[in-house]
């Protein structure tokens, strides 16, 4: 093999192992009540950092509230989006292509596709600190 041909290889091999580890950069998706409001820093921090598009997805109706509340904890965002049922999240998320969606309610997450993923916040609405027990309800768990 010419020196040229090998430089060429080379250059090939190194171009085709740097493509390994670029892939597009993926949406997030956070809930803000029970989530940002619950761990603000940590929401902070992700978002700020995050290469790929941030949507919220809130079951709010007050989107004035919802941006000022926004802004308060410092969350970086590219899209607000105000849905008015529990189904609706899962719609926007696979609609958006979001990858990781947070949410502290499992009826909000409940018809996500299984090629996304989902975080689930612990808080007082879904969790009796008292009793270390995960609260459920028929519609979003199954007692093992
Ligand atoms: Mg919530």
């Amino acid at each position: 093999m010419k020196r040229e041909d090998r430089k060429a290889r080379i250059s090939q091999v190194g171009e085709a192992m740097a493509s390994l580890f670029s892939c597009p950069a993926p949406s997030l998706g956070i809930d803000i009540d029970g989530c940002v409001d619950e761990a603000p820093i940590f929401f902070k921090l992700l978002t700020s950092h995050w290469p790929g598009k941030v949507f919220v997805v809130s079951y709010r109706s007050d989107r004035e509230k919802a941006v000022a509340d926004l802004a308060r904890y410092d969350i970086r965002y590219d899209e607000l989006i105000l849905v008015d049922s529990f189904d609706a999240k899962a719609k926007v998320i696979v609609e958006e292509g979001i990858l990781v969606f947070f949410d502290d309610q499992p009826e909000m997450l409940k018809n996500v596709p299984s090629m996304r993923n989902v975080m689930l916040v612990r808080n007082e609405g879904n969790f009796d600190f008292e009793d270390k027990k995960w609260m459920f309800s028929n519609e979003t768990g199954k007692l093992l």
